[in-house]
């Protein structure tokens, strides 16, 4: 007797993309039998009695024959429970129990449990991210991501198996429309700062401009977290090639987060009794950290010096690469994170350090205080902004949308730069002389390799806050200024 056959097809997510895979069901007489062939890892040949559950709990009849399913290209190796409903509409198909009918180009995507609901949770995102469908394309997904932001096409969305019993309606999905400039939710409008807090919220928009990472240290009152949450607004909208590039240049499950963030920059701000894992990611499968959600934004960590030292310390690796490598038993993952880190915190326990009410703490418990951030994340801090509280009456106003403006402008400028000139691949990277000449200028022998950096690099931000392409004298200055208004923390470090 002849084999019954059927072919569906699915997705795989691999290296370069999501490639289309061949799921090939045959059934034929014979011992009960489920081989699972094509290169399927160990977990998903544990798919048959989920698929058998499955498919009994919705009104169907599992064949008890021999069952071959064949995974082309058999190369890849598969290890995702994404087949699992295409594995179950083939065998629908092969026995004649499908009442359905699919257009010709249908993929499959989706897991099933045991009541035979169709799973498929956010990870599923990049699978079709990563795909560029055809307009004659449709594609099975799982009822719960209707109303996530898909890319256009045509979609069938399946609650559970049994839904197979009916004719499925096809759904498209309008051209998805990323918001490209999206307003932030929160809105300032507009601000009286005292002298002291424009100026802070100045250096705040610098560092944003050039993602340096900063420490803002003051008094508490002295409104820490509302310039954090002020410039937090005030981000540049994403270009159309960094959406581009966060959706398509990485393969990390970012996408998920970012999915639903696109529009306005990232602005996270965990809490701090966050684990070390949630901030960096890990974990099985492995998630992003709040580092890599923050991609392309700000990593707020206020209170700084309540989180785990541990917490802390697994930030340097990222900080300085601008990615993290996570290395778990089942895997290995490169996930990005190139933002901001701002921290904030008061300057003692007692938080009166450098006001002019008293501060009852010893110079040793400062020290124990500050000692917190350790040597190697401080000196990864390229700029530390100190907010005191002082006699300051003058107000001044200060209107959102002209710092946005401003943000928006000088940012537009430096990615024009970046993109023009041939430091392009490391934009802060500036010339060793250039920098011996300056340092003799102004006489500055006391920094460290690192803060020599740190300082050229801010100094090309400054620059292209003003718009030149050319880092002159005063921007030089203005950096070294910003950089030596922290010199008070090596008193106690
Ligand atoms: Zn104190």
């Amino acid at each position: 007797m002849f084999p019954q056959l059927a072919e569906v097809t699915s997705l795989h997510l691999e290296k370069r993309g999501a490639s289309p895979i061949q799921v090939e069901i045959g059934i034929k007489k014979g011992l009960p039998l489920f081989h699972l062939l094509g290169n399927a890892s160990q977990s998903m040949k544990e798919s048959r009695d989920r698929i058998r559950m499955a498919m009994e709990a919705s009104g169907f009849s599992f064949p008890m024959d021999t069952i071959v399913v064949n995974l082309t290209p058999s190369h890849l190796a598969k290890k995702c429970a994404f087949l699992d409903l295409a594995i179950a509409i083939g065998i629908l198909k092969a026995t004649g129990q499908a009442k359905f009918s699919f257009p010709e180009n249908t993929i499959i995507l989706g897991s099933l449990s045991l009541n035979g609901n169709v799973l498929g949770e956010r990870d599923l995102l990049p699978l079709l991210w990563f795909r560029n469908f055809s307009e004659t394309d449709t594609v099975i997904l799982p009822g719960s991501l209707r109303g996530e932001i898909i890319p256009q096409g045509n979609y069938i969305f399946l609650e559970s198996l049994s839904d197979l019993s009916f004719p499925s309606t096809v759904e498209k999905t309008a051209k998805c429309e990323i918001p490209l400039i999206g307003e932030p939710e929160e809105s300032w409008s507009s601000a009286f700062l005292s002298d002291s807090q424009s100026a802070a919220l100045y250096q705040l928009c610098i560092a944003a401009l050039g993602r340096h990472h900063t420490l803002l240290i003051g008094n508490p009152g002295e409104g820490k977290t509302m310039l954090a949450k002020m410039l937090s607004s005030l981000l540049p909208s994403w270009t159309k090639e960094e959406v581009e590039s966060t959706f398509k240049g990485s393969l990390s499950t970012v996408l998920y987060g970012r999915a639903l963030e696109v529009g306005k920059r990232p602005f996270r701000s965990p809490h701090h009794t966050c684990t070390e894992q949630s901030l960096v990611g890990g974990g099985t499968p492995i998630q992003p950290g709040e580092i890599s959600l923050a991609q392309g934004g700000i990593l707020f960590l206020d209170e700084l010096g309540e989180f785990k030292e541990k917490s802390i310390e697994s930030l340097r690796e990222p900080m300085e690469e601008k990615r993290i490598h996570i290395t778990r038993v089942n895997g290995k993952e490169i996930l990005p994170a190139d933002c901001m880190i701002l921290g904030a915190m008061n300057p003692c326990p007692c938080g009166n350090y450098g006001s002019k009410k008293l501060c009852n703490c010893s110079h040793q418990r400062i020290r124990s205080y500050l000692r917190k951030l350790s040597g190697p994340f401080l000196d990864r801090i390229c700029l530390v902004i100190s907010l005191f509280s002082n006699d300051e009456k003058r107000k001044v106003q200060i209107k959102e949308k002209d710092m946005k403006q401003k943000l928006e402008d000088s940012f537009q400028f430096r990615q024009e730069r970046m993109a023009s000139e041939s430091w392009k691949r490391k934009p802060n990277l500036i010339k060793e002389d250039l920098l011996e000449e300056y340092c003799k200028k102004y006489k500055i022998n006391n920094f460290s390799f690192r803060k020599r950096r740190d300082w050229m690099s801010l100094s090309r931000t400054v620059a292209d806050w003003n718009l030149s392409s050319e880092i002159e004298g005063k921007h030089f200055l203005e950096a070294f200024e910003m950089i030596s208004s922290g010199s008070w923390l090596q008193e106690f470090c």
